[in-house]
């Protein structure tokens, strides 16, 4: 298993690692044991000013780089993140605690991302059209914005980082990155692969730290636009205040999925899937399985073999072989998670799986797999974003009852139905209110050349990221319409 030795990180600016100037410094334990493995830096504001600074000297030159040319750096890029694919693995599981499985299939979502952004060529594209009047043609063409800022949570270090930047970055744009000051390591990795793939110095810029250098980047009149992906009361003040500077902006934002399991599905499936997607990466995911509308005709059966299987899941530290639930972020984390379950039982829900004291060996900050049967919309478990392994079951007549209930969250990222019948799936697909819809799939994450993001609450903005909608995001139009004499 890595080690590594226990340093304060570095900011990249510029092209150079430098120390930052934050006097703040905070200690970065591996949640599986809580042993120290690094120490982040809280930034300055004078740090933020000379990334920016850094990302606005080089924006000239980048945006005037031939788009193939910014796309085969890419493909460099790209062949790097393959080769040390492992590595990348193994700092995920040692900074987030998801086990070596979840964060394997998390560097390989990240590469995805980096390969839509090498066929930036044809998707900045833009269209034309020959005369629109006599002698007259019509055409719109896409161009960068300037400096982007990236700012991103704590349990995907890797994927959600390279869902801004490489695309952004492919458009045009340079880029100013402000990863989780919880899982700091694996960033200063993409920035040191980015580099060795032969980019010039100061297109993308590294500031460790928390809320200042997020505010710092939303008020610099150099940063033209922000990519956000966090919790939902941070993106609502991300969007308000950077929108109210006059930025572009998408904030990616909390979640509560659910899941409607009709007496027509595959139960075998539908058990294993709703057991991945509520408590793998120790349901610390945007897309996680939180709640369960079972038809009452199913309900008994279903529960029934989704403890029995949900009791045999291993919960431990995520680097060794064989553990499915690896440890939460942090201990305040996990009290705030003991928290919510004591009100499941004093609010009336019947715990079925009790994950609350887990056998293991290890010291970490864990939470086993809990399960609740008979919740109610009105209890805090059903209500709130919880961001644990704690899944709640609510008993429905039927489809449309598990539809108008699961429509009554103020969520609405992703949403699955388990069902045998198209008819059943056509309708849960057309009146289900969610950004991503997933149908016998059990966590609907769409792939890299798909856009991605939820509606209500769970997304403020108009572009996803990811996709066309990414490409949008981090470049502006320019119709041209044009005569010759
Ligand atoms: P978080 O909101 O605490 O932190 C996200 C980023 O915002 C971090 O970089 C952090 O430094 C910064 N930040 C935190 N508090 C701030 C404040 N008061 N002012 C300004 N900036 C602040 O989120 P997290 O705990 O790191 O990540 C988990 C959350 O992210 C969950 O709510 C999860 O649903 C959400 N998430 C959403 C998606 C999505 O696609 N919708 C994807 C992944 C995670």
């Amino acid at each position: 298993m890595l080690t590594i030795k226990a340093e304060k990180v570095k900011n990249h600016i510029n092209g150079e690692w430098v120390e930052s100037t934050g006097k703040e410094i905070e200690e970065i334990p591996n949640p599986a044991n809580g042993k120290i493995i690094a120490y982040v830096p809280l930034s300055s504001k004078e740090d933020v000013d000379r990334a920016t600074e850094a990302a606005a000297a080089a924006y000239p030159s980048w945006s005037k780089v031939p788009v193939p040319q910014r796309s085969r750096l890419l493909y460099s890029y790209l062949e790097l993140l393959k080769k040390n694919k492992e590595e990348l693995a193994q700092i995920i599981t040692l900074e987030n605690g998801k086990t070596l499985k979840d964060a394997r299939g998390e560097v390989q979502r990240g590469i995805e991302a980096v390969e839509l952004a090498t066929s930036t060529p044809s998707l900045m594209m833009g269209d034309a059209l020959p005369s629109i009047a006599e002698g007259i043609d019509g055409s719109i063409c896409r161009y960068p914005l300037g400096v982007v800022a990236g700012i991103t949570p704590f349990n995907f270090p890797m994927m959600i980082p390279l869902w801004m930047f490489p695309l952004a970055i492919a458009c045009g744009n340079t880029f100013v990155l402000k990863t989780s000051e919880r899982t700091p390591v694996l960033a200063g990795k993409l920035v040191e692969l980015f580099y060795q793939s032969g980019f010039p110095k100061g297109v993308l810029n590294l500031v460790h730290g928390g809320k200042d250098v997020v505010n710092g980047l939303i008020e610099h009149p150099d940063v033209e636009a922000i990519s956000f992906v966090g919790s939902e009361p941070v993106a609502n003040h991300v969007y308000k205040s950077a929108t109210s500077c006059g930025k572009r902006v998408q904030a990616l934002a909390g979640a509560k999925n659910h899941a409607v399991v009709l007496p027509d599905c595959n139960m075998e499936k539908t058990v294993q899937g709703v057991i991945g997607a509520a408590f793998a990466s120790s349901g610390e995911r945007c897309m996680a399985c939180s709640v369960v509308a079972v038809a009452d005709d199913v309900a008994d059966e279903f529960i029934g073999k989704l403890v029995e299987e949900t009791n045999k899941l291993k919960v431990g530290d995520g680097a060794k072989e064989g553990n499915f639930v690896g440890p939460l972020i942090r201990e305040q984390h996990r009290q705030r998670v003991l928290d919510y379950i004591e009100s499941g039982i004093t609010e009336g829900a019947e715990l079925r799986v009790d994950g609350r004291d887990p056998e293991i060996e290890d010291e970490g900050y864990f939470v086993g797999a809990t399960i609740f049967d008979h919740v109610q919309t009105d209890m805090k478990i059903w209500q709130d974003e919880l961001f644990a392994p704690v899944l709640s079951i609510v008993r429905v007549k039927d489809l449309e009852e598990g539809i108008r209930i699961t429509n009554q969250s103020r969520f609405a990222n992703g949403a699955v139905i388990y069902t045998g019948s198209g008819k059943a799936a056509q309708q849960f697909r057309e009146q289900i209110d969610a950004g991503m819809v997933g149908i016998n799939v059990n966590v609907p994450a769409p792939m890299a050349f798909f856009s991605f993001a939820g509606n209500k609450v769970s997304f403020y903005g108009d572009l996803g990221t990811n996709g066309k909608d990414g490409v949008q995001f981090y470049t502006r139009k320019k119709v041209v319409t044009e005569r010759w004499f």
